[in-house]
């Protein structure tokens, strides 16, 4: 009797539910903001990647209107071929006036650009020294590029060393990768040790500032700004969909290297161009980040206002280390912090449960925004303190 081959499916749906690590969407019906109606209720939002909150900025839709009224909606090719457009140029100027580097290519999304420059940088005969809690973009960039891939412990800068000691001389190239703000957690890579190490071994090094741009330092550039590496040679990834605001992803660095991805990166040349709406969107929001710094600062303030809070008034909770607007309340297990999430919820705030396979031990992420409110960080402590953790 022939047995049914999609059965398999619906065994590994239940053992995902027994195990709480069941996810399904969750429908915001407002525009982005600090406050946004979710599934029919107001609620506070901690749960966006829009630290800025520029997703909602009237100036980034209105550049999104007047873009898809001048070039329409979709932009009907690849870069290559019929969907280059000026505003995909000036986009890319602009990321790399803002990280200071020679030039910078912009991809349809920031998974894609992980997955496209690590594939065009190494091959089989070629080592990729990654960060154990890297983003999945990252670690399937590396399975795709064919090279070997040997991870290092979390942020551990002895541990890195002693594994290009073991492995890098065997191998052509080397990559380290490894994000800047770790997404999951918040804290920030060892950069200035990464790159002396890489400097010792002959690496390449590949950052994904996806969480810093716009956030990290001075101007906003990131975190390689944060720790004063500006115009090192170092491979910059990142989004253009969390505090950018709008969807895309881009490489900066070098013009050699940007040059290489237009000829090498799969998933740019044989992939649809940035639509016009998002590319607008996006350069509006680099011009904002530029011209209204007080809103890095205001971040900053929320940052330290709510890590405060919850040291004086939730002393029982464990706040993972962050350098970032990402703060995660740490807890026991995947049943604890749905549990949490969900009160959380009922009370008015929207802040997931982060599980395992997502990360090694459950908490909850809570992503502060620069358009947070006292109020609103206020009632966020308030509610936690009434939940018995
Ligand atoms: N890198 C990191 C660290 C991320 O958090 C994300 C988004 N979750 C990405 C890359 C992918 O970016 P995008 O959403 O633009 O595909």
């Amino acid at each position: 009797m022939p047995t049914n081959p999609y059965a398999w499916i619906e065994q590994s749906l239940t053992t995902i539910h027994k195990a709480d690590w069941y996810r399904s969407v969750q429908t915001l019906q407002s525009r982005p903001g600090a406050v946004v109606r979710l599934e029919g209720r107001e609620v506070i939002n901690f749960a966006s990647n829009d630290y800025l909150g520029l997703a909602g900025d009237e100036r980034l839709m209105q550049a999104a209107i007047a873009a898809t009224q001048k070039y329409g909606t979709g932009s009907t090719g690849s870069r290559l071929l019929s969907g280059h457009r000026e505003l995909h140029g000036e986009l890319e100027n602009a990321i790399a006036s803002l990280k200071q580097t020679e030039d910078a290519i912009v991809f349809s999304s920031g998974y894609l650009a992980n997955l496209g420059t690590i594939a065009a940088l190494v091959g089989k005969r070629d080592l990729i020294l990654a960060d154990q809690y890297n983003h999945s973009s990252l670690k399937n960039g590396a399975i795709l590029s064919g090279a070997v891939v040997v991870d290092y412990a979390h942020a551990d800068i002895e541990d890195l060393k002693i594994k290009l000691a073991q492995h890098r001389q065997q191998h052509r190239r080397c990559l380290i990768a490894t994000d800047t703000v770790f997404s999951m957690d918040g804290d920030l890579c060892p950069l200035p040790e990464i790159l002396e190490l890489a400097e010792e071994f002959s690496c390449m090094v590949l950052v994904d500032e996806a969480h810093a741009t716009g956030v990290l330092g001075a101007t906003g550039a990131g975190c390689v700004e944060y720790f004063g590496c500006t115009g090192r040679a170092i491979i910059q990834v990142g989004t253009l969909s969390k505090a950018l605001g709008s969807l895309g992803g881009y490489v900066a660095g070098s013009a050699t290297l940007i040059d290489f991805m237009r000829n090498r990166a799969p998933s740019w040349i044989y992939t649809t161009a940035l639509s016009p709406a998002d590319t607008a969107a996006a350069l509006a929001a680099i011009e904002i980040v530029q011209q209204e710094p007080e809103r890095r600062t205001q971040l900053q303030r929320n940052v330290d206002i709510l890590k405060q809070l919850i040291a004086q008034r939730l002393p029982h909770l464990k706040l993972l280390p962050s350098e970032s607007p990402i703060l995660c309340l740490s807890l026991a297990n995947a049943a604890d912090s749905l549990k949490v999430g969900q009160e959380l919820k009922s009370a008015g705030i929207f802040a997931p449960a982060i599980r395992p396979p997502t990360v090694p031990t459950s908490r909850i992420r809570l992503s502060v925004m620069s358009t947070h409110e006292l109020a609103h960080l206020e009632k966020l402590v308030d509610v936690l303190s009434a939940i018995a953790i």
